[in-house]
């Protein structure tokens, strides 16, 4: 008898299920609508053209080697990533009092993020975050696993499909002070809603009159407007108000560098000293979890943005994924409209960055499945970056059908 008899199946992961279904079936017309991962307009995996000749360069590199890298990753790498974060003109980059380390992509920043906090935050504030209602799936495990008691914050409008700002602020305002309030940077994932530039002004009053440490997850720099600085605008915006914030990226959707785990964790603190004193506690976070960080993704990521001519390169690259995520938006747009397809779907074209959130209903999203072999997660989420002109009208076709 095996000692693990006693061990349970666990349930797939929801979103790489939707995957796993779309590779098992065999129709010619599928569609995978759940990966959040970009596609070309041929449904290909694209590798970008900066991150290419990156890789060529290093090669080539006779100084580059196979060492380890420090426990807090490539400093180039962390250095550039914060100054692509909060800007070149980023007084607290100036003042020296942000921490940053490499981490294994977003996730990993998440994680070392709120293990850090969980031990470090005062004795006296409560471990409690509030996550936006719904969110990415991860955020409660993550959280919950360093700890964390989780709260959630309204923030989609079913009727609107748009922010349930009066919803949102009243959670926040009764949150207990020193809580942790996680907020997507841009692009929020699943529901493509982000609030407008008057909404994050607020928001950055509640945090400081609750007194809310922010921890920002920025997965989809420049991806949501096609514009790095554009989409760091409410991240730059609590940074230069003087407030303390966590912040973490990820190079997986604006570099494409999904598998290679490029990400980094920066704490902005209120002086040049907490900032070593929080660097170095970092290290003891990641020290027992893996040691040190893969150096391949970060080598590229670090090129790519201290080559101003890749860099260039990479930012019209970036451009031209969130067109045509924009594009497809459109196409979608007008092919229901072309339908006549019953309700109001100009949410289509308003709602930001990769995902749509449909409001379509479990059977809605069931029947797409089964009948369109159309894959994708059953909270009505679609990856616009699995569209293309030509699957944009069938799938309008199978909405007009399953919400008949
Ligand atoms: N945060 C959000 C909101 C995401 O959507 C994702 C990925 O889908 C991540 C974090 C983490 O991604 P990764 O670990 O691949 O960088």
């Amino acid at each position: 008898e095996s000692t693990w008899e006693h061990v349970a199946q666990a349930p797939p992961d929801p979103i790489i299920g939707v995957t796993d279904a779309w590779r098992a079936d065999t129709d010619p017309r599928k569609l995978n609508l759940g990966v959040g991962a970009y596609r070309t307009e041929d449904g290909k995996p694209f590798v970008l053209q900066a991150v290419r000749e990156a890789e060529r360069q290093l090669s080539a590199d006779p100084a580059e080697n196979k060492e380890y890298l420090p426990i807090s990753g490539l400093p180039e790498f962390c250095r550039l990533s914060r100054g692509l974060a909060l800007g070149p003109t980023s007084v607290a980059i100036q003042e020296g009092r942000v921490a940053t380390v490499q981490a294994l992509s977003g996730t990993g920043a998440l994680r070392v993020g709120a293990e850090f906090l969980s031990t470090h935050l005062p004795p006296a504030h409560p471990r409690i975050v509030y996550l936006p209602n719904p969110t990415w799936g991860n955020h409660k495990t993550i959280f919950a696993k360093a700890g964390f008691q989780v709260r959630e914050y309204r923030y989609f409008d079913p009727a609107s499909r748009g922010l349930d700002f009066a919803g949102m602020t009243a959670d926040l305002a009764s949150a207990p002070p020193g809580s942790v309030l996680l907020l997507h940077a841009c692009a929020h994932n699943p529901t493509g809603v982000d609030p407008d530039a008057e909404q994050w002004g607020r928001l950055l009053e509640l945090t400081r009159e609750g007194r809310l440490l922010p921890f920002f997850d920025m997965a989809y720099q420049g991806f949501a407007s096609g514009d790095v600085d554009a989409d760091a605008a409410a991240v730059r915006r609590f940074a230069e108000a003087g407030l303390e914030l966590v912040l973490a990226q990820s190079f997986a959707k604006n570099m494409g560098l999904y598998g290679e785990r490029a990400g980094a964790l920066s704490v902005v603190t209120r002086s040049k000293e907490v900032a070593a004193r929080v660097e170095s506690q970092l290290k003891l976070v990641i020290r027992p979890m893996y040691s040190n960080p893969p150096k391949h993704g970060a080598a590229i990521a670090a090129r790519v943005m201290g080559d101003p001519g890749l860099c260039a390169l990479w930012k019209e690259e970036l451009r031209g994924m969130a067109e045509r995520i924009k594009a497809m938006r459109a196409a979608l747009y007008d092919a229901l409209q072309q339908r006549g397809v019953a309700g109001d779907w100009s949410f289509v074209l308003r709602q930001i960055g990769m995902f749509s959130f449909t409001g379509l209903t479990r059977p809605q999203c069931e029947q797409l499945v089964s009948k369109w072999h159309i894959h994708l997660t059953l909270d009505g989420r679609i990856s616009m970056a699995g569209l293309s002109a030509a699957s944009a009208p069938y799938l309008a076709e199978a909405i007009a059908d399953v919400v008949s």
